[in-house]
């Protein structure tokens, strides 16, 4: 059975992107979820929607902007918060889930429900000119817990928010998160699985890639499974 059923949680600056490129790409089945309108603000940068769709919601406006241009995909929308209430049974209902929030506690619920379910996600977030994006398939490679173990206090989450997001940072992310479903819908391996690639627009060095290490003692199981691996026999 094609495992095809893509969710996209955030329909903002890199969850746009990432379903244009999905779109391209051919993806049949998608879901998309936010609880925010379209704003004024988001015309320039989050290049699908306009301006008759100020205040319809995000997903709503996205939607109709599929069935113009790619009327071959499915889409369903759920213009709601991700929360410990539905976390659940949305992700439980998709092969692959796209991390396109920008809040830390939905990065956070969507690692653990992710890891629960044993589902494969792409974990993607932007501050300021740097973006970074990480591919989790839960008990084989490194989670958000294995790298960043809590939630950041109020007032880093404050300072991330007045930093902003800067538009191509943010596409390059999203971008790299579709390609990052399509492989996985097609069984091939995700590039950033165990990986963490880095986008910096501000510096010399701007796209680095760097091996995760699973952190022993997080809960999602993931070192033990690199200690099999490494110590499995013929190795
Ligand atoms: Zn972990």
């Amino acid at each position: 059975m094609a495992k095809d059923r893509i969710l996209i949680v955030g329909m903002g600056g890199l969850g746009v992107p990432a379903l244009w490129s999905l779109a391209r790409a051919g993806a049949l089945r998608l879901t998309l979820v936010d609880p925010d309108p379209v704003e004024l603000s988001n015309l320039a940068r989050q290049v699908i929607y306009r301006s008759r769709d100020i205040g319809a919601s995000k997903v709503e406006a996205a939607t109709r902007w599929m069935v113009e241009c790619f009327p071959e995909v499915k889409v369903e929308r759920h213009a709601i918060a991700l929360d410990a209430s539905n976390a659940v049974r949305l992700i439980g209902a998709h092969d692959f889930v796209i991390d396109a929030t920008d809040s830390p506690v939905a990065k956070f619920l969507i690692n653990d429900t992710c890891v629960a379910a044993r589902t494969t996600f792409v974990y993607g977030g932007v501050v300021g000119m740097t973006g970074q994006a990480m591919t989790v398939i839960p008990g084989e490679t490194a989670c958000i817990r294995c790298v960043f173990e809590m939630p950041p206090d109020e007032d880093e989450i404050q300072s991330c928010r007045e930093a902003g997001i800067v538009g191509p940072v943010a596409g390059a992310i999203g971008e790299m998160q579709a390609g990052e479903a399509m492989r996985a819908s097609r069984a091939q391996k995700p590039l950033l699985s165990g990986k963490i690639l880095t986008y910096d627009a501000s510096g010399p060095s701007r796209v680095r890639i760097t091996a995760v290490s699973p952190r022993p003692g997080c809960s999602c199981g993931a070192s033990k499974h690199e200690y099999r691996e490494s110590h499995a026999p013929g190795r």
